[in-house]
């Protein structure tokens, strides 16, 4: 075997080099085409080589791409804050610059213990989240994920944060169902509260749509609504976890748009660079922001890069951009169109048990019989099937046999068209068939 250098996934694993991309296609070395149906990890929400963020890139790193953060601001990263201001709901009026998602949902861990602190309480330190879910790979973002997988090795690293139920419809963790349910997957976090304790509990942090560790899992209508009353009542800040669903990814701005609840604070990544450049954000409410400005009038964070004026451009030009072309109305209508088109596919293969999802936010979670919902772990097989294929798409499991299923994401850039999601289905479907043929061998063969 040919020696790297470099440490990849998997180590002895053998990837295609990449060339080039653009628009939803990438393509690699050997000139082989694929659809990006991931948008990598749900991240190049614009699609791949488009000229105005290449423009962007090149102005900016004309005129200066590192100032710090302590010593200058300029004038792409207030932009930009003015941006996101403007374009989230209600008074997310305050943003703080770091580099990845995983920053992000750690930095708005800090600052929900620190708007505790700076109002004179100090025991509410404990964040609370959700068994399934991924907030990031450092250990306090780990703290806060329910992913088996990449936590085991480092528990004895990890917080002790106490995590809920998630309200997983498709597998419901109390085994009923939706409405009669009276929604106990909601109502748990609040005997949760009670039996710690209010007063040790700092936050809930939740993905509006549960990502990475769940295939696009979508919560019942009013559940969001329940749980910020049960947090306002407990005093509890609640934080959502956008980095995958925000920015246009589900048909709103934020996904948690969809049901009508303001956060206090919001970590934003991925599809705010679109990948062109690494940058994430932690979105601020005025209600937290009132006491630390009040009091200590600094936030005890901060990295090298953080707003570094190359990623701010960027990441302006890139919300400019998805404005312009109405790409959040126009990512509803393809994801709508892609939903619709998959749920026809699911009659046609017995191990699609679930299509769910919303805007261009889609996943497929596989069984081994429909009835009976057994879960089958099939998403890596058919990650390969689609590839040899040319479609890329995102594995989405938790880890755990039994309480999540191992599904799919299907997030393909915003900028897809009709033809192109056509497209796109057609060659997941001739992956399905290379899958059932795999899971089914003919007689004698
Ligand atoms: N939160 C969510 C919801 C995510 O999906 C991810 C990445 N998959 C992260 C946090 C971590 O982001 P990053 O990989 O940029 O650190």
């Amino acid at each position: 075997m040919k020696r790297s250098h470099l440490i990849k996934p998997v180590l002895d694993a053998v990837y295609p080099t990449i060339d080039y991309g653009k628009g939803v296609y990438l393509y690699d070395k050997d000139k082989k085409e694929y659809i990006d149906g991931s948008s990598g990890a749900v991240t190049a929400s614009i699609g791949h080589g488009v000229p105005e963020i290449i423009k962007a890139i090149n102005d900016q790193a004309n005129k200066v791409s590192f100032v710090y953060r302590s010593q200058f601001t300029s004038e792409p990263a207030e932009a930009l804050a003015r941006k996101l201001s403007e374009m989230t709901p209600g008074d997310l009026n305050w943003s703080f610059f770091v580099n990845s998602g995983s920053e992000a949902t750690e930095t708005a861990m800090k600052i929900a213990i620190q708007y505790w602190q700076e109002r004179g309480i100090f025991t509410k330190t404990k964040v609370l989240s959700r068994f399934i879910s991924y907030h990031g790979i450092t250990l306090g973002a780990l703290s806060m994920s329910g992913h088996v997988g990449r936590r085991e090795r480092f528990i004895p690293l990890l917080e002790d944060f106490p995590t809920v139920s998630a309200p997983y419809c498709y597998r419901c963790p109390f085994n009923l169902t939706y409405p009669s349910c009276k929604l106990l997957c909601a109502s748990e976090l609040e005997r949760v509260i009670k039996r710690l304790g209010k007063q040790t509990i700092a936050a809930f942090i939740a993905e509006p749509i549960i990502g990475a560790a769940g295939g696009a899992i979508v919560p019942p209508d009013d559940y969001y609504t329940e749980i910020k009353k049960i947090c306002d009542r407990n005093d509890i800040l609640f934080i959502a976890d956008e980095v995958m669903t925000g920015i246009g990814r589900t048909g709103k701005m934020l996904a948690i748009e969809h049901w009508n609840v303001q956060p206090d604070l919001v970590a934003l990544g991925k599809g705010m660079t679109a990948g062109y450049t690494p940058m994430a954000a932690t979105l601020v409410s005025e209600r937290v922001m009132d006491p630390i400005l009040k009091g200590s009038k600094m936030i005890m964070s901060g990295h090298t890069y953080s707003a570094n004026p190359q990623s701010a451009a960027v990441s302006l030009a890139v919300l400019e951009y998805i404005e312009k072309n109405q790409l959040v109305d126009r990512g509803k209508m393809m994801g709508n169109y892609l939903i619709h088109k998959l749920s026809t596919l699911a009659n046609e293969f017995a191990f699609i048990g679930d299509v769910r999802g919303k805007g261009l936010l889609v996943g497929i979670e596989f069984v081994y019989d429909k009835e009976l919902r057994t879960p089958i772990k099939l998403a890596n097989l058919v990650i390969q099937k689609a590839m040899e294929n040319g479609l890329l798409v995102y594995p989405s499991s938790a880890g755990e046999e039994g309480i999540t299923g191992d599904a799919i994401l299907i997030s393909p850039p915003l900028v897809i068209t009709k033809e192109e999601v056509d497209e796109l289905v057609i060659r997941l479907k001739k992956a399905f068939i290379k899958v059932d043929e795999q899971l089914r061998p003919k007689d004698g063969g």
